[in-house]
């Protein structure tokens, strides 16, 4: 290891940054919020430096660096591009075992600044020894990404409770497990949903029962409409978390391996006309799960609230007071509009969008067609392929023109995303002389038409 690191309690302490240009107010920001006292020595200040500088309560001094600036500073930068500059300074800071950093020049330091990711009182730094700091910033990227923004509000739960938890608790065992299961739990979830006075309340409790059991939750996921990339923060947040996932035909293969490995399986996929598992036994299923104590993935295509049946899922959780929560996912027409370069609703074209199943019982569709004939709404009909027709022709019996631009885009936002682009007239018998797979989306109105300029995904 070529370097230690070490946290820096600069709070309330002088610091020295030389320099005051761009580079040495990035770094004023970074002792700002650490809490030091700023002060600057340049002959020019740029505007927000001198803020931070005033903000902390230090001193801008407009001329060049001499050592007698050193005195009584507990941390030097030197961020000029002056190399003889920058020289002195490192050599009179290690003269006085002064800790310095020379920016973007190590071999001058004595101290390096890493990547950082604040989730205060949490704070990561990733150093590269100055050898590979874009590498180092890659890997800051994906932890900013991965931890959740309300993280150190996680921490200062734990800080907060931490002592009455060990006084409840004498074994180190159990106030490990106590604390494993709230970290993992609902009350941690409650934190990260904004929840924090909420979930101080529910540890309270549990420490007063001195509760060791570990409840089990539910949340149902919106994955998409099938591209990994487009999965929320949240989502891939749960499915590494959950011990138990339930997924169904509509959950692409690339999205589920990303469910945390050792997690189990259940696949309750339906199929038109071949349900796999009916919907009762699917809900009874999720609260099984959770009556066992597991954190339980119900992983859903799109939205789970939009024809996704998630209301009815969550409602027998609801009655027997399991916890959970619902993440919301990009939607198939959202996904499928975007990647065929349709915009749903456009000024010139449509002030309005449907979204409509067009899952019809026994064959038939009992809606008000009248309605969905006006020209400037966008219709977009979800579970279409099998009624296609039935639907064409009755919109067309009902006035819609039969030359309205109609699109049926196939496996949307995935690799083998077609787009199928006719009229309402023409489309069924197009369909009928083409091979079209599952799931398929239809789109209907005046902004299709923008597809042939828009498109960019598959060309
Ligand atoms: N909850 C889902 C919809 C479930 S209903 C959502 O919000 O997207 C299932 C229907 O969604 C399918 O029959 C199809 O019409 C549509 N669908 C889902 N994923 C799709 C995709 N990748 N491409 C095209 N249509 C899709």
């Amino acid at each position: 290891m070529d370097y230690l690191p070490l946290f820096f309690d600069l709070k309330g302490k002088d610091c020295l940054l030389v320099g005051g240009g761009t580079i040495a107010t990035r770094k004023a920001r970074l002792l700002n919020k650490a809490g030091a006292i700023i002060h600057v020595v340049a002959p020019e200040v740029e505007p927000e430096l001198q803020l931070l500088v005033q903000q902390s309560k230090g001193h801008i001094v407009h001329q060049f660096y001499d050592a007698s600036f050193l005195n009584g500073k507990s941390l030097v930068i030197s961020a000029t591009d002056e190399r003889d500059i920058n020289q002195q300074v490192a050599k009179d800071c290690h003269q006085r075992r002064l800790p310095v950093n020379v920016v973007d020049n190590p071999d001058l330091c004595s101290v390096i600044m890493p990547a950082i990711v604040d989730r205060s009182p949490l704070v990561i730094g990733i150093a590269s020894g100055g050898e590979a700091p874009v590498l180092a910033r890659k890997i800051r990227t994906q932890l900013e990404t991965s931890i959740p923004a309300q993280y150190g509000e996680l921490a200062k739960l734990a800080s907060q409770f931490r002592q009455s938890v060990k006084e409840a608790f004498t074994s180190e065992d159990e106030r490990r497990r106590f604390w494993e299961n709230v970290l993992n739990g609902e009350i941690a979830e409650q934190v990260l949903s904004g929840n924090a006075g909420q979930a101080a309340a529910m540890l309270q409790e549990k420490i007063q029962q001195r509760d060791l059991a570990r409840g089990g939750e539910v949340y149902l996921v919106g994955a998409g409409p099938g591209d990994p990339d487009l999965l929320t923060f949240k989502a891939v947040r749960l499915m590494q978390q959950a011990e138990v996932v339930l997924y169904d035909r509509l959950v692409s293969p690339p999205i589920l391996e990303m469910v945390r490995r050792d997690a189990e399986r259940v696949y309750v996929g339906k199929q038109r006309a071949q349900h796999t598992m009916s919907q009762q036994s699917i809900n009874e299923l999720l609260l099984s799960y959770a009556q066992q104590g597991k954190r339980v993935l119900r992983l859903k295509g799109g939205d789970p609230f939009i024809f996704g049946r998630g209301g009815e899922e969550i409602d027998l959780l609801a009655a027997n007071n399991i916890p959970f929560q619902v993440v919301p996912g990009i939607t198939a027409a959202s996904g499928c509009a975007s990647y065929a370069g349709i915009p749903l609703t456009h000024r010139d074209h449509s002030h309005s969008v449907r979204f409509i199943t067009g899952h019809m019982k026994e064959g038939d569709i009992n809606y008000p067609w009248n309605e969905f004939v006006d020209n400037s709404q966008t219709l977009v009909f979800y579970m279409g392929l099998a009624g296609l027709s039935t639907i064409c022709s009755k919109l067309i019996e009902h006035g819609k023109p039969g030359d309205t631009p109609a699109a049926l885009i196939e496996r949307g936002t995935l690799p083998e995303q077609k787009n199928h682009i006719s009229t309402l007239e023409k489309l069924p018998a197009y369909v009928d002389s083409h091979e079209v797979h599952a799931p398929t989306l239809l789109i209907i109105g005046n902004v299709v038409k923008l597809h042939s300029s828009l498109n960019w995904y598959k060309k």
